[in-house]
């Protein structure tokens, strides 16, 4: 199952699973240098395809990606992300209600929804200790 990743999208792909937290496109491309990965558009089209197919997400608040975690991702209609602002780590998490709340708003609107983002900024629990 799934299509086959090419060299530049595994790459990419590897260096987000490893990550402890998220990356902005320069620093994977930082880590990939000595891979042969020269230039930005390398990076963004990796990401790309990357994002397409679900095996990343892209944080719009920190500009930044991270490798997806939740094996069933796909079946959920919106993923939402917690953000710890004190030691960076990012929790994936499955959105039912609030895409039941986001779909019924959106048919009393007639607003056509293309994209939806949901990031929590705060502290995790470790960090709140
Ligand atoms: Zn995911
Ligand atoms: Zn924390």
């Amino acid at each position: 199952m799934g299509k086959a990743l090419t060299k530049n999208q595994t790459l990419v792909l590897d260096t987000l699973s490893k990550a402890d937290g998220p990356l902005s496109a320069y620093s994977i491309l930082d880590d990939l240098r000595d891979e042969g990965m020269q230039a930005p558009p390398q990076v963004y089209r990796a990401l790309e395809k990357l994002l397409k197919t679900g095996l990343i997400h892209r944080l719009e608040s920190l500009n930044a990606y991270i490798a997806c975690r939740d094996p069933d991702c796909v079946s959920h209609p919106v993923t939402g992300f917690a953000i710890c602002e004190t030691c960076g780590d990012v929790s994936e998490f499955a959105g039912e209600k609030i895409s039941k709340q986001l779909k019924d708003w959106e048919d009393d609107n007639g607003f056509l929804v293309e994209k939806t983002t949901i990031e929590l900024r705060g502290i995790c629990r470790p960090c709140k200790g």
